[in-house]
């Protein structure tokens, strides 16, 4: 549940469901009349900072393979030995510093510039919104929300104003992303580097194997949704399922939670699992590290953010007294313990990659929706409940996938040449057809898909997306791991979480876990808890289908 990609610490690798959050937030700056300098002033430290990494690159590969050993082997280094290996193995696969240097510099004012260019069109455009007669411009991001609505015309009518939108606006957001591409594109390039994917996966720290396995199991987790596809259709009084369909809810919940009554239950649940989670939770709860006030002009959702040198964290969302807005404060809980488990690491050892960034905070929505699930003796909440469950598989196997896949296609094309805007929705609607295997209509797919979504121009973090996918799966894999193994796992839960930034994925899984994120296994067993539930979703909606003959 959560924030989009700032430059912050910790928000950087939160989730798709907050665009508008930040969105409204730079709003709210650019109201002020700071966006714009703000915004080139963190640029500008940017910039240094990454000045500073390339000198320091160069220095880590200038050292000698026996001078290397020794200094890892100093006591004030052997701690972070990690993130210096990685430092300089990277430089010796770069250009020469001078021209690394160069290339970073250029890069703030033209590679980062298309992507400051992107984000404010797409800020700036609104779409003409009638409701109950009287008609309102409304941002995209407002706009999104209408995704959720519960009559089907009107998340219709906010596909199309999409559609419309973008239609408009295509042939700018092309010319960013064939330039952006293709700046990437060149430095690969000259660096000698042969895949786009090679970038990614090293900022992952994980294997390509790892990725293929997991993309594997999550085609084959897709094909056992149908029976979840069908069943929503039957609940939803529809013959097709289209893009704006997955996110239509289903039963209801009439359970509502006060701001102690949702703490609570999250100290309840996270306590029964691990008595340092719990006392983190009473600690963040005491210190009031999380605002949560539901007052006008806050957008919805949440995030978390880290400040290493105080050691604390500190959360902004918006309660308003509903299931989503508990697991969403547990999911940010999440996020805090993880810093907080690694507040006392050496810095250069706490910067985790964001395929483990959301480890501890899925563990904790799983958690609390599992609980929720048992406690529940409501059918309508508990499809609501389940609905959710599998809302998030069909994301991760399929939506997530599709952007991937979206990716790779754009990266082969792109080395021969820029694409047009009937080119990227071509690869677009193929990349859909081929991770949804056949669960959107043909007619219900997103082709402008590549131009409304924000992750596909984000500079800093290339192929923006199966990280999401490898997040959620893993979390699922540690949370079956902790839930299904016989004895305490609360200190291995966090041990784990401590070594998150100073090895690669792989290593974590194996040395906390005893499992190869290479092989399918792991990643099939994740596929396999993340549709349970299933089952009960489809003997719930086949009850209430044939409960209500007007259906
Ligand atoms: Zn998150």
């Amino acid at each position: 549940m959560v924030a989009e990609a700032g430059r912050t610490e910790l928000s950087q690798y939160e989730g798709y469901r907050l665009d508008s959050v930040i969105t409204k937030m730079e709003r709210d700056i650019a109201a002020q009349g700071y966006h714009v300098s703000v915004t080139a002033e963190v640029d500008d430290y940017l910039g240094q900072y990454f000045e500073l990494m390339t000198g320091f690159e160069a220095r880590c590969r200038e050292q000698d393979e026996g001078n290397w050993k020794e200094l890892l082997e100093r006591e004030n280094l052997r701690e972070i030995k990690f993130p210096l290996n990685e430092t300089r193995d990277l430089a010796r696969i770069k250009m020469d510093p001078a021209l690394e240097g160069l290339a970073a510099e250029l890069a703030t004012n033209g590679y980062h510039g298309w992507n400051r260019l992107y984000d404010k069109m797409a800020g700036d455009m609104t779409v003409r919104w009638s409701d109950n007669g009287s008609a309102e411009d409304i941002s995209l991001g407002q706009l999104a929300g209408k995704f959720y609505h519960a009559d089907r015309q009107v998340r219709k009518d906010a596909f199309e104003k999409l559609t419309e939108a973008w239609k408009r606006r295509q042939a700018l957001a092309a010319m960013a992303l064939n330039y952006q591409g293709g700046f990437r594109l060149s430095l690969y390039k000259r660096r000698g580097w042969k895949s786009a994917l090679d970038e990614p996966l090293r900022i992952n720290r994980m294997k390509k194997e790892t990725l293929d396995a997991m993309w594997q199991a999550c085609g084959e987790g897709a094909q056992k949704l149908k029976p979840y596809i069908e069943a929503k259709k039957k609940l939803l009084g529809i013959d097709t399922f289209n893009w704006y369909d997955e996110t239509a809810p289903v039963g209801a919940s009439s359970s509502q939670f006060s701001w102690d009554e949702a703490w609570q239950f999250v100290l309840d649940n996270v306590g029964a699992f691990s008595a340092d989670m719990r006392d983190f939770v009473i600690l963040a709860r005491d210190k009031r590290w999380v605002e949560g006030e539901d007052r006008p002009g806050k957008a919805g959702g949440g995030f978390c953010t880290g400040f290493p040198l105080n050691k604390e964290t500190r959360i902004f969302m918006t309660f308003a007294n509903t299931y989503g807005d508990l697991s969403t404060l547990a999911h940010e809980l999440g996020h805090s313990y993880h810093n907080w488990a690694i507040k006392d690491l050496p810095h250069l050892v706490t910067q985790y990659p964001m395929c483990l960034a959301e480890t501890a905070s899925t563990f904790n929505e799983l958690l609390v929706i599992d609980a929720a699930l048992k406690q529940s003796g409501d059918s309508q909440e508990r499809l609501m409940l389940l609905d959710q469950k599998m809302q998030s598989a069909l994301t991760f196997f399929c939506n997530i996938r599709a952007r991937y896949l979206f990716d790779m296609s754009f990266y082969r094309r792109r080395a021969e040449g820029t694409l047009t805007p009937a080119e990227l929705s071509e690869l677009m609607v193929q990349a859909q057809r081929e991770a949804y295997g056949g669960l959107i209509d043909e007619d219900g797919l997103h082709p402008l898909f590549w131009a409304s979504k924000l992750h596909f121009y984000a500079t800093d973090y290339p192929f923006y997306n199966f990280p999401y996918t490898f997040g959620y799966l893993f979390a699922t894999g540690v949370y079956t791991h902790a839930t299904g193994q016989g004895g305490p796992f609360a200190d291995g839960y966090r041990a784990l979480l401590t070594d998150t930034g100073r090895m690669s994925a792989e290593d974590v899984a194996s040395k906390h876990l005893g499992v190869d994120l290479t092989k399918p296994e792991f990643w099939q067993n994740s596929v396999q808890s993340a549709l349970a539930g299933l089952e009960d979703f489809v003997s719930l909606a086949e009850k209430e289908y044939q409960g209500s003959p007007d259906k």
